[in-house]
């Protein structure tokens, strides 16, 4: 049976204070969850994983890098190595997230790279993948993901790719307040598995976790996650407040 997850992405947002209060809201709320089955991950910038890692109760709640280097170790000032998130508790990674591909020109091959690097510390990768507003109105939402999915994790072998976590995210729905509806996340949920299926197999196909992002919030979460193939929930501005978070796990 594969996973249920509910992850949040914090993005830019938060000071070290800040965050740390959240994650102890979060604590709390997650708490008092009686579905403990549901895998709740919460993404923080860099510098609140190892403090956030220390005060949280990690059978609860695991803790998400937004992004990592795409190089081992070294002479990459400013850079992040998995192997350093690793170090901080953290057991996720969060690569190709599309603000990653357009703001700072991430391709498919750098993702490749980290992957790679993320799974050789031991993180498990939550994989990003999506169409921009354009590729959709042409139809080429489909397309568009298979080469995400061909170049970036495809060559991984059955026992890495098992470790993947997949979230589809439509960039037009990204931070917008416009959802994709839950015909349209089912349609590419259903895709992304039959495409992993071809790759690898059914098992492992049906095993995988993928998640849906973009403006996934409490009062539409219920009908995303009650389709078949939609695994819980990548959550960005939603994420930022505890008793929205937590209603948005409590959905399935
Ligand atoms: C995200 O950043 O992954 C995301 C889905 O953001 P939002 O929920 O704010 O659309």
């Amino acid at each position: 049976m594969r996973k249920r997850i509910v992850a949040g992405n914090w993005k830019m947002n938060k000071t070290l204070k800040e965050g740390i209060e959240l994650a102890k809201e979060i604590e709390l709320q997650v708490e008092k969850q009686e579905d403990k089955s549901i895998g709740v991950i919460i993404g923080t910038p860099f510098i609140h994983l190892s403090e956030v890692s220390k005060i949280i109760n990690h059978n609860l709640i695991s803790i998400a890098a937004q992004n990592c280097s795409s190089e081992p170790k070294g002479a990459f000032t400013g850079e992040v190595s998995a192997e350093m998130i690793k170090s901080t508790g953290a057991k996720y990674v969060i690569i190709g997230h599309s603000e990653r591909r357009s703001y700072f020109d991430e391709d498919n091959k750098t993702m490749n790279k980290k992957v790679k690097l993320a799974l050789e510390q031991g993180l498990k990768p939550i994989f990003c993948i999506g169409e921009l507003l354009d590729e959709r109105k042409q139809n080429k939402q489909f397309d568009v993901v298979n080469k995400q999915l061909n170049e970036g994790l495809f060559d991984l072998t059955d026992e890495e790719f098992s470790k993947i976590i997949l979230a589809y995210e439509p960039v037009w729905a990204i931070g917008t307040g416009e959802t994709a509806t839950p015909q349209q996340a089912q349609e590419m949920h259903e895709y992304i598995r039959k495409l992993v299926s071809e790759n690898y197999n059914a098992e492992i196909a049906d095993n995988t976790t993928i998640l849906y992002g973009g403006s996934c919030k409490p009062s539409n979460a219920q009908e995303l996650f009650a389709n078949i193939d939609v695994d819980g929930g990548l959550i960005g501005g939603a994420s930022l407040k505890a008793d929205d978070f937590f209603e948005i796990i409590n959905s399935f």
